[in-house]
């Protein structure tokens, strides 16, 4: 049987419970979800790919339909390579439209075979980001709701701060 495949391309620096709602909600439509780290030197990030690649991996262990790798270079370009027939993007707030709808119609420009699809947040996660929790976490807020255990210790490590249960 033709296996579905997409992926789920971010910066995820780092995996907040956000992104792992819709990870979670995108395997149930694909039989495959490529979790993809966008490696972008214009950016300046805390947690190194090889970091990132190593926290989703052993968050999504028991995903057998994820599947976490690193990119450079032009998201439709990677997921054509990867046999993807969808990019899946998140969409929290009418922040974000604007913004993915450019990159949605640039994206079908390159290549119109591979479609965006966007799934809605969930109440619970709409206000999250990276941002937001490197900030609460910088100043030692409380992030155990909004990111996973794993994230919440490396960000405690990284913030030189004991992680709070
Ligand atoms: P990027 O730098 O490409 O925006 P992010 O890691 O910030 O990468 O986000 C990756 C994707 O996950 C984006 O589509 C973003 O809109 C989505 N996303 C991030 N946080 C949330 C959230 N709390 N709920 C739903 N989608 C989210």
């Amino acid at each position: 049987m033709h296996r579905r495949v997409a992926v789920y391309p971010g910066s995820f620096d780092p995996l907040t419970n956000g992104h792992l709602d819709i990870i979670r909600r995108g395997v149930e439509v694909f039989d495959l979800l490529i979790v993809a780290i966008a490696e972008n030197s214009r950016k300046s990030s805390m947690f190194t790919v090889e970091e990132r690649l190593e926290i989703i991996r052993e968050v999504l262990v028991d995903q057998p339909r994820v599947e976490v790798d690193a990119f450079e270079g032009l998201t439709v370009e990677y997921a054509v390579k990867r046999g993807a027939v969808a990019i899946l993007r998140g969409l929290r707030a009418v922040l974000d439209f604007e913004y993915e709808l450019q990159m949605a119609n640039m994206n079908r420009k390159i290549d119109p075979s591979v479609e965006t699809l966007f799934m809605m947040t969930s109440e619970k996660y709409f206000f999250v980001s990276s941002q937001n929790v490197k900030e609460v976490s910088q100043f030692g807020g409380d992030i155990s709701e909004l990111v996973p255990p794993q994230v919440m210790a490396r960000l405690a490590a990284k913030n030189g701060l004991s992680p709070r249960a």
